[in-house]
């Protein structure tokens, strides 16, 4: 992509509306726009890191067995009302009628259309486990609207259903989900605790939200330092087989939303030098509940026996679109956003220091078709600013590779190559440069 074709409107005040840094830096990169309280538009390079998140989050349900479906944003008013969630759900809810004056909601969760969905075709054990999931636009009419992406009343969520004959079964797809919820926030750079929660609306008993602390966090937790240096299952977890001796490791140390911290245990288990007690940024919460919905929906599935039982459900959720903020809080310095390379807009960005000298220009060019063909997302910053606006701006966005392309380096044969993370710098040969990237 060459900048002086891409939309990147970025801002050179410090937007006084933002309170906390990732809202400051997604308006000032230009990633997104605010629409109306708590609504964004996603913008060119906001939109690539919100693509790649979510297929981070995509590719690691995948595997964990779970299938991808799509269920619309509207929903009848009629389903709600046969789980009692449509008065419950309360002003959170955006009800809207159509013109024939038929009820209906914009979703903030889907727990009764999968239920729907599930109860017309499944009708025996044999189709179990099953597990279902879509990443779609939820809307919830917050009272606080605030920090930018990070809590929107329109966002972006994966959720999943699970489906199982009894409550044995479901807790292995818990366990699976807990399981792939490790792997989907630390491939994205992020350290994100399970902490055991309450389960609100939701209902249910059992519950582990994935939260990233962070001082600027809506969450309270308290935790055993331990827990933020437990092994990441690795990509050959096997998902077939027994996972409870990863989820024994990770539950055993302790770790508490403050909704369901227990003070007296905290002291007992935890040494004084490990307690730590600071806020969070829910990025994942999973839930058993039993059959909660089955009851009240139906859905009721024939056993070996042959005898109808009602299955055992869970739900599991991703913010993805508050990901990013929560990612940005992680991942920044004063100058700007520092994207872990798995979630960047862009892998690499070449900056021309002379734009229209002839040498410059060829080595650019000649680089920047290289890194395209090696399927390398890489931004080439062609416009004619000067060296230290490209610099400022590079830094900005956040591009994990910076390559600086001016007279004196050419002379030699180099190019110097930056790290965003931390700052080091290198001079090498273009091919050394590729080779580096790829
Ligand atoms: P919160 O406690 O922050 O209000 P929640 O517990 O109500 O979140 P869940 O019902 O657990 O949210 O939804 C699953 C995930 O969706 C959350 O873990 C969070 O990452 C994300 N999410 C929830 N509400 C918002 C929001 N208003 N804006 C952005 N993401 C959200
Ligand atoms: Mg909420
Ligand atoms: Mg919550
Ligand atoms: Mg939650």
């Amino acid at each position: 992509m060459r900048l002086s074709r891409f939309f990147l409107p970025i801002l050179k005040e410090n937007p006084k509306e933002a309170e906390i840094v990732s809202h400051r830096l997604m308006l000032r990169a230009g990633m997104m726009r605010q629409e109306a309280a708590g609504i964004y538009a996603w913008l060119p390079l906001g939109f690539r890191v919100l693509k790649k998140i979510e297929q981070i989050v995509r590719e690691e349900q995948d595997r964990a067995g779970a299938l991808e479906l799509l269920m619309p944003t509207l929903q009848l008013a009629d389903l709600w009302r046969e789980s009692g969630r449509y008065d419950a759900y309360g002003p959170e809810m955006l009800r809207i009628t159509d013109r024939h004056k038929r009820e209906l909601l914009y979703g903030p969760t889907n727990e009764e259309m999968i239920t729907e969905i599930f109860r017309a075709y499944v009708k025996s054990y044999k189709s179990l486990p099953l597990n279902l999931y879509h990443i779609q636009w939820k809307f919830r009419d917050e009272q606080r609207p605030r920090f930018g992406v990070m809590r929107g009343r329109e966002f972006l969520m994966k959720d999943a259903y699970s489906f199982d004959i009894d409550e044995a079964g479901a807790r292995r797809s818990y366990n699976r989900m807990f399981v792939a919820y490790l792997r989907t926030f630390a491939r994205m750079g992020l350290k994100a605790i399970p902490m055991r929660a309450e389960t609100g609306p939701i209902g249910g008993d059992l519950s582990h939200e994935f939260i990233v602390l962070a001082e600027t966090g809506e969450s309270g937790v308290y935790c055993d330092s331990d827990v933020l240096n437990l092994p990441v299952p690795g990509d050959d977890v096997d998902y077939d087989g027994d996972l409870t001796d990863i989820i024994k490791q990770w539950t055993s140390v302790y770790a508490a939303t403050e909704d369901v911290h227990d003070a007296a245990r905290f002291d007992a288990e935890v040494p004084a030098e490990k307690k730590v007690h600071t806020r969070g940024i829910e990025v994942g919460q999973i839930f058993y509940f039993g059959t909660k919905y089955s009851d009240v929906m139906k859905a009721m599935v024939a056993g070996p026996d042959g005898v109808d039982v009602p299955i055992h459900g869970g739900s599991y959720g991703v913010g993805v679109s508050r990901l990013v903020g929560a990612i940005i809080e992680a991942c920044h310095d004063d100058a700007g956003i520092k994207w872990p390379e798995a979630v960047a807009p862009f892998t690499a960005v070449i900056l021309n220091l002379k734009q229209g000298s002839e040498d410059t220009d060829a080595a650019c060019e000649k680089l920047y078709r290289e890194l395209e063909a090696k399927g390398v997302d890489v931004l080439y910053d062609d416009t004619d600013q000067r060296a230290g606006a490209k610099f400022a701006a590079a830094d900005l966005i956040g591009i994990p590779w910076q390559i600086l392309v001016g007279p004196k380096g050419l002379a030699e044969g180099k190019l110097e190559i930056k790290r965003r993370s931390d700052g080091s710098r290198e001079n090498l040969s273009p091919a050394e440069v590729v080779a580096r990237i790829t």
